[in-house]
């Protein structure tokens, strides 16, 4: 629900996870900045990602290709002429909307009205796609104007014709402007590995099948850039591009869908968060398409796409460059142009999957009937931007100096906070707020007899360890 998501974002600031960009001047619409916690939380999502797709995969390898390309580039890859959303202008209140997004949201409204409103939602939804598909403009206006969908802001549905709105930011390149060319920031990662298919193809002596992994910033300049992260103009993607023996993409892509939700399981998050959601209207170069989405707190979204590409982006690089990019295949043979199965995801938006999975507001009823709450984010141990605090009972008696000596044991192996202020219960509640997973308090028996207490962030439970025995036990519980 909106209110939870609401909590999400103030906490997401107030705990130095995500700011608004620029914010001192009043921010830039859908451009965010990552803050001290929240660069560490992605950071180590990124990791995990990267650790996933090439340590754990030996047949993939990964490159870390320029933002700015060569602007053919996109005029093979199709986005110069097909990178584009439907887009259309209430005249009354000026507002832009996306139209797809406009019928979702109509749509949305629709299903809370139980199940005849749930019924007339998914009708509405399944004409929407199909005239998608067919790029029939006026027919989703009609639709509009039929199912009575008015504007957000006001109750009018006086609409401007629908037409499509190019997402490519366009720069030049070069000092002389007479001289400079137009280029494109990039809409995607993924033909930074099209266009490197043979070079990393020869040099990593890799066999077909096989993959070529990315990770790097993409921008879309997005028609109604709204919902925190989830949908920015500047963000990160996590792209997987495989290679493949024409023929072999079915069963290549249910290989990927299976497995790229096996990675989302395995950060602990339940499955019935997750559903598939096959494409009607499939992109310019796919012959199969499919989300990945997850309840979010604003409902059932895309987080990741599995998409098979068929040889459309080699074919056209191929074609615009006048360069052979085939494989020869020394099982069978012959030259062929790699098919390809691509799986993608927005890093931004799996760190607002992970922390909408994480945020819980907690009350409980004390001992003595007192009330009690804490806000803490369940975040998966391995992935929390810290893993353990490090904290002296008292400032004094000798407790400081034992608690830096653990810091200065257990720092080079994972990211500890050492802390000393305030009281420990108001300690360890700022604790749980990012999502740290343990914390270790030196007090007066450590003296006696070199153990500490270790507290369970979910549980809250304690128990007593040896000194010796915390960093191979904190090790232990953050790995994946
Ligand atoms: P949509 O239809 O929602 O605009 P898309 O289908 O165009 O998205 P893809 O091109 O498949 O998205 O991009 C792959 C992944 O990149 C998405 O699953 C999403 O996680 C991420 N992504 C795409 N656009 C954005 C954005 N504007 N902000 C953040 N992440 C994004």
């Amino acid at each position: 629900d909106n209110n939870r998501f609401q909590s999400i974002i103030s906490h997401a600031k107030e705990y130095g996870f995500v700011f608004p960009s620029s914010e001192i001047y009043d921010g830039l619409s859908a451009v965010y900045d990552y803050g001290p916690h929240g660069s560490e939380l992605k950071k180590n999502i990124r990791d995990y990602w990267w650790k996933s797709m090439t340590q754990m995969h030996e047949n993939i390898v990964g490159i870390d290709a320029a933002i700015f390309m060569h602007p053919t580039t996109w005029k093979a890859s199709g986005h110069v002429d097909n990178f584009s959303d439907p887009m259309i202008d209430n005249k009354d209140s000026k507002k832009r909307y996306r139209v797809d997004h406009l019928i979702e949201a109509h749509a949305d409204k629709l299903k809370e009205k139980g199940a005849d409103g749930e019924k007339q939602a998914d009708e509405l939804l399944a004409t929407m796609d199909q005239l998608l598909a067919n790029d029939d403009f006026a027919g989703l206006k009609k639709l509009i104007e039929d199912n009575k969908i008015v504007c957000a802001v006001s109750e009018t549905s006086n609409w401007t014709e629908i037409r499509q709105f190019n997402l490519m930011f366009s720069t030049q390149i070069g000092s002389v402007s007479d001289e400079a060319d137009t280029i494109y920031l990039r809409p995607e990662t993924a033909q930074g590995i099209f266009v490197n298919f043979l070079n990393v193809q020869k040099t990593a002596r890799m066999k077909i099948p096989f993959g070529i992994a990315q990770i790097g910033k993409a921008f879309r300049n997005e028609i109604v850039a709204r919902q925190f992260i989830f949908r920015m103009r500047e963000f990160e993607q996590m792209e997987m591009q495989f290679f493949i023996k024409p023929g072999t993409q079915k069963e290549w892509y249910d290989y990927w869908k299976e497995t790229r939700l096996k990675w989302h399981l395995s950060l602990g998050i339940p499955a019935d968060k997750y559903r598939f959601h096959d494409h009607v209207k499939l992109a310019h170069y796919a012959d199969a398409a499919l989300d990945i989405e997850y309840e979010f707190p604003i409902g059932f979204k895309e987080v990741e796409g599995i998409h098979s590409r068929t040889d459309f982006d080699l074919g056209n690089h191929q074609k615009y460059s006048g360069k052979k990019l085939t494989y020869f295949d020394t099982e069978i043979n012959q030259h062929y142009v790699p098919y390809v199965i691509e799986t993608s995801i927005g890093l931004d938006r799996m760190f607002l999957l992970i922390l909408s999975h994480a945020y819980e507001e907690e009350t409980w009823t004390k001992e003595d009937g007192s009330p009690d709450s804490r806000v803490v984010l369940h975040l998966p141990p391995a992935i929390a931007p810290i893993k353990l605090g490090i904290m002296p009972l008292t400032k004094k008696d000798g407790l400081p100096e034992i608690a830096r000596e653990i810091m200065n044991t257990c720092k080079p192996h994972f990211r500890c906070f050492y802390e000393e202020k305030d009281a420990i219960g108001k300690r360890y509640r700022r604790q749980d707020a990012i999502g740290t997973p343990f914390c270790i308090t030196v007090d007066h028996q450590t003296k006696e007899d070199q153990t500490v207490t270790i507290r369970h962030r979910d549980s809250m439970q304690q128990e007593r360890i040896h000194i010796s025995e915390i960093k191979a036990k904190v090790l232990d519980l953050i790995t994946l």
